[in-house]
């Protein structure tokens, strides 16, 4: 008779698993990388026979991970352009969700729960661009749902706004694994989403939370506490200028709470330029 698992142990290593920031499974099969580094093979065997699963010494529970549908797994540049190509379909807000609701060209897709496109008005005069979604936003299925969402909710109020009057998303909208950054290939194939956001909301104002949202959308290499609180103008695909400030994300704020008085300054500068008055 096979033996019975072991459902404490089980619970127990999927606890651990999930105290140790492991919350969801990217792969059918348990890898032991530890001993993987122990015997580097030749980098030539390396090129030629793909990387063979090392069998675990404890059971653990099988992941339950989807299959990446082909087009995830195909080349990046032809995800980049379908994307390209289908935005340029959406005439509303709306229309926009659903494309991208149903776009299976970025591999985030499968591993989150939710996508998380929006939330606010989007006929507010502001529209903010966070990264990409963390855990409580990819529960929820909205951007800036968390701890980060909280502050930045702060910050509005401290210059007389709220989520009523204020657009936001992400450059990303969906989590990636562990909330690890955005690689750059995971942002160009978003990319033309965000872009097609941005022209169909149309604010009058946009606001880059945090360098890989200022770097994505101004195009731009330096850093963001070289460009936080100086203007800059983005372009639509379709001609349009949009005034555009970059500041500092709210979760690097929660790490270092000195910064929040660079960050006040730049919410200062969005209320004057709100007012007509910068
Ligand atoms: N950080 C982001 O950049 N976006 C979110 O939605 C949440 C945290």
């Amino acid at each position: 008779m096979p033996a019975q698992p072991d459902h404490a142990a089980l619970q127990a290593l999927l606890d651990f698993h999930a105290e140790a920031g492991v919350d969801c499974a990217l792969d059918e099969t348990p890898h032991d990388r530890f001993a993987a580094a122990e015997s580097p093979r030749p980098a030539a065997q390396e090129k030629s026979v793909p990387p063979q699963p090392v069998p675990a010494k404890t059971s653990p529970p099988r992941p339950v991970s989807r299959p990446l549908p082909s087009a995830a797994a195909g080349a990046p540049d032809d995800a980049a352009i379908a994307a390209r190509e289908q935005v340029r379909q959406a005439r509303t807000l709306a229309e926009l969700e659903a494309i991208l609701a149903s776009f299976d060209g970025c591999a985030l897709k499968f591993s989150a729960k939710n996508l998380a496109f929006a939330d606010g008005n989007p006929e507010g005069r502001v529209m903010m661009v966070g990264e990409a979604p963390g855990a409580d936003e990819d529960r929820i299925g909205k951007p800036f749902m968390g701890r980060s969402g909280q502050l930045l909710d702060r910050m509005l109020a401290g210059v007389g706004l709220d989520r009523s009057e204020v657009y936001i998303a992400n450059v990303v909208p969906w989590r990636p694994p562990g909330n690890r950054t955005p690689t750059p290939q995971e942002i160009s194939i978003c990319r033309p989403f965000i872009e097609r956001q941005i022209e169909l909301a149309d604010p009058e104002f946009l606001v880059c939370l945090g360098g890989p949202a200022a770097q994505t959308l101004l195009s731009i290499k330096d850093g963001i506490l070289k460009t936080r609180g100086r203007w800059f103008t983005y372009r639509t695909q379709d001609g349009r200028e949009i005034r555009t400030l970059p500041t500092l994300h709210p979760a690097y704020l929660l790490r270092q709470p000195l910064q929040k008085r660079l960050g006040w300054r730049d919410f200062q500068a969005l209320r004057r330029a709100l007012d007509g008055k910068a």
